[in-house]
């Protein structure tokens, strides 16, 4: 989350009521529509622990994956206090900046079970990213990176990139790193014909795309579902859908990304980017797994929405 979306987090979360009379111990996981308990792996941490818990009682999750920036320890017991077993976290850092590896350590320590999420202006091959890939197999935490090629916005800037051109290498160069592809580039390019051309394209998509071939080829490389990029890529092609989910059933995590209020579409979805309008007044995490659950029998959704999260992030389910 860059600084607008953060600023416009803070206003969306600004409506949402206190904190439900909930006293410690007694939150229950809400009963929802999936036929399956729900992990989110891409919820951003909202400023009021009120906000975080409605929009995963709107959707029916049951627990989530708070993407976290800085010093949230106080967040993070309130969270827990209101919700507990509710929550696990994420930390990120700017990978450019000096004093990345000691920042990101601390935080792992402190018990982030992973990085992200990782969204920086520089090359996914550069040396300020290589040197968080290397920590992260270091002290066994998946990355979690933002490839972006393609502005939202003028002057957005691009994020992580390279990924079509230069991340085999990345993956071939570091197999002890587990990592979590994410964002445009990453969905965009399981079609084969994909250029950077528009940040979501649609259409149907051409067999053999680079993501759909290293998913299957490295098995440190893992999907985060979530967002307009991961909904849109998977409503192109029902039948590129439906095989794609089957052949990587074990490496693809459901995600939201979804800046909703209630779980319902309400409020501003997507942060108003201009490229996903196809999301707006929608609940992203709603949409994804509505598409999930229509695209895959019963088993391989529950694993997309609940297991391979708790595997991967070695977690009891
Ligand atoms: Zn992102
Ligand atoms: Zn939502």
């Amino acid at each position: 989350m860059n600084r607008r979306e953060f600023l416009e987090t803070v206003a969306a979360a600004a409506v949402v009521p206190a904190l439900p009379a909930l006293a410690a111990g007694q939150a229950q996981s809400p009963a929802n529509d999936w036929g399956s308990p729900v992990f989110d792996l891409h919820h951003h941490l909202r400023p009021q622990a009120a906000a975080n818990l409605a929009h995963l009682d709107g959707v029916g999750i049951t627990k989530a994956n708070l993407l976290t920036r800085g010093d949230v320890a106080e967040r993070l017991k309130e969270l827990e206090a209101a919700a507990p077993g509710r929550f696990i976290w994420f930390s990120s850092y700017d990978v450019a900046k000096p004093d990345a590896e000691q920042v990101l350590t601390q935080a792992a320590k402190a018990g982030a079970q992973g990085f992200g999420e990782m969204k920086y202006h520089v090359a996914a091959d550069g040396p300020e990213y290589k040197r968080a890939y290397a920590l992260a197999a270091e002290l066994r935490v998946p990355i979690l990176i933002h490839f972006q090629e393609v502005d939202h916005f003028p002057n957005e800037g691009t994020w992580a990139t390279g990924y079509a051109k230069t991340f085999e290498g990345i993956l071939k160069a570091y197999p002890k790193t587990t990592f979590i592809g994410h964002a445009d580039a990453f969905w965009a390019n399981v079609s084969a014909d994909y250029k950077n051309e528009t940040a979501y394209p649609s259409g149907p998509i051409k067999r053999g795309g680079l993501t759909d071939k290293w998913l299957g080829d490295y098995p440190n490389l893992f999907a985060d579902m979530a967002a307009n990029s991961g909904n849109n890529a998977m409503s192109r092609d029902p039948e590129f859908t439906r095989d794609f989910l089957k052949r990587h059933q074990n490496k693809l995590i459901f995600g939201s990304d979804c800046s909703c209020a209630d779980g319902k579409g309400g409020g501003v979805s997507q942060n108003n980017n201009p490229a996903a309008t196809r999301m707006s007044g929608k609940c992203v995490a709603r949409e994804t797994l509505t598409l999930l659950k229509a695209s895959a029998p019963p088993a391989l959704f529950q694993k997309i929405v609940w297991g391979n999260a708790h595997k991967l992030l070695r977690i009891p389910s």
